[in-house]
């Protein structure tokens, strides 16, 4: 696979992360666990820096360990895309109708100076 040299290692993890159905990280981020380059597969066990693949240089890295989504250190979890991309959707919220302006009924007004 070609690789696309407009992504940045960030969304290049992003897309193979939808792609492989898998947590994806890049080189330099601290995240420790079992990794397979995305591209060769190449496996390595990771417990510092992420490296690019010895194998062939890829900068994006699978990870292939059980349980949830290991956070690089340094970082904040992100939300989760669906959260941040979903309309708020609020139940139960009472229809009540909105509170008008007062209108404010003047008599004796006269329009014409
Ligand atoms: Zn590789």
């Amino acid at each position: 696979m070609p690789h696309d040299t407009n992504l940045s290692p960030a969304q290049g993890a992003q897309q193979a992360e939808q792609r492989l159905g898998k947590p994806c990280f890049y080189t330099g981020q601290k995240v420790p666990g079992t990794f397979a380059c995305v591209t060769c597969q190449f496996r390595i066990g990771n417990r510092g820096v992420l490296p690019s693949c010895p194998d062939c240089g890829e900068m994006i890295w699978a990870y292939m360990g059980d349980g949830p989504r290991p956070v690089p250190e340094g970082e904040v979890a992100p939300p989760p895309e669906a959260a941040t991309a979903a309309p708020v959707v609020a139940e139960n919220v009472a229809l009540e109708p909105t509170v008008q302006a007062p209108v404010k009924v003047e008599e004796g007004v006269r329009l014409e100076p």
